[in-house]
Parts: structure tokens; C-alpha cells; sequence
């Protein structure tokens, strides 16, 4: 990988020996390491290995929860806040896990909308659950960097199976629920 941004640089019309540069394709490819990390985590195994029995079967909702990830299209990053909420079958997950569960997809290369809809599969395989809901909102710097630069455009994904889907009530719970901020 070292050798590719050292070449990278050449490309763009910079001295890759210049000192500013020297350490650069070293730093690059840890970080690059480091983003795509979720390519060696198994989020199946993340979710099986903390399971609980469910007592209820009211909605549980894990709100704002931060993500990085970069776009396979342009190796530019896209990053916002993902809402996820599940009416619970006879198992719960520690609430950790739901936002290792984001991180883990977050750090693979994405398209928001197929990254909404794998967290959302896979705590509805993995926890056997009644429903699951994913809302994600994001900014993608490879529009508001390049191209139309529309600066300050959220993309908003969602996902909704299970009761979330048939329920328009209980869909309609969780969108208002992922609206409320515990500070207003
Ligand atoms: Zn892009």
C-alpha cells in the first residue's frame, strides 16, 4: 500500500520526497488499515456472543450513534449518526454491541444504502427479532467537496423490517422516538 501512495503523489503532481511527505504512504496505510478494519470482524459472531434473554417486548432504542465510514465510489468519507431500534423475540443484545454492530459495517467500503440495511439484517437474523429499525444520516464528503458541493445536504437511509414494516404504528413510534433529543 505504501508503494501505491507513493505513487499517488507522484500522480497528483506532488514530490513524494519532499520531508513534509517522506513519512506519508506509511501513515496512509495504517489509516487505511485502520478504516477498513471491518473487513477482519465478524458482526454475526459479535452479536451471538451477547445474548441475553429478553424479559419484554417494548422497543429498544439505541439513538445517535456516531459513524465514519468511506464510499466506494469515491474513497471519500461519508459519516453522521445511525438510529437503531428492535421490538425484541425471546433474545436481547448488550447495547454496546449495536453500535460495534454500525462500526463494523461503517468500516468497510459503503454505499449508505446497503450499509442500512446490513445492520438492519443483521440484528434480525442474529436476535431472531419481531422487527428491526435502521435510520441513517449522513453527510458524504464527495459531495460537498467536489461535484454539485451541496455543503450542508444530509443523505437519510432507512430500513424497516419485520413489525416496523407491517406496523405503520410502531413505525411511526420510532420515528418520532429518533426525533426527541433528551436535552429538549
Ligand atoms: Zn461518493
Amino acid at each position: 500500500m505504501e508503494k501505491l501512495i507513493h505513487s499517488l503523489l507522484e500522480h497528483i503532481g506532488e514530490d513524494p520526497e519532499r520531508e513534509g511527505l517522506l513519512k506519508t504512504p506509511e501513515r496512509v496505510s495504517r489509516a487505511w488499515q485502520d478504516v477498513t478494519k471491518g473487513y477482519h470482524e465478524d458482526p454475526n459472531a459479535m452479536v451471538q456472543k451477547a445474548l441475553f434473554e429478553a424479559e419484554g417486548h417494548e422497543m429498544i432504542l439505541i439513538n445517535d450513534i456516531d459513524f465514519y465510514s468511506m464510499c466506494e465510489h469515491h474513497l471519500l468519507p461519508f459519516f453522521g449518526k445511525a438510529h437503531v431500534a428492535y421490538i425484541p423475540g425471546k433474545k436481547i443484545v448488550g447495547l454496546s454491541k449495536v453500535a460495534r454492530v454500525v462500526e463494523v459495517f461503517a468500516c468497510r467500503l459503503q454505499v449508505q444504502e446497503r450499509m442500512t440495511a446490513q445492520i438492519a439484517r443483521c440484528l434480525m437474523e442474529n436476535l431472531d427479532a419481531q422487527g428491526v429499525a435502521v435510520v441513517l444520516h449522513a453527510q458524504h464528503l464527495c459531495m460537498m467537496m467536489r461535484g454539485i458541493k451541496k455543503q450542508n445536504s444530509f443523505a437519510v437511509t432507512s430500513e424497516m423490517l419485520g413489525v416496523f414494516k407491517d406496523d405503520s404504528k410502531t413505525r411511526a413510534e420510532f420515528l418520532t422516538l429518533i426525533q426527541e433529543k433528551p436535552w429538549n
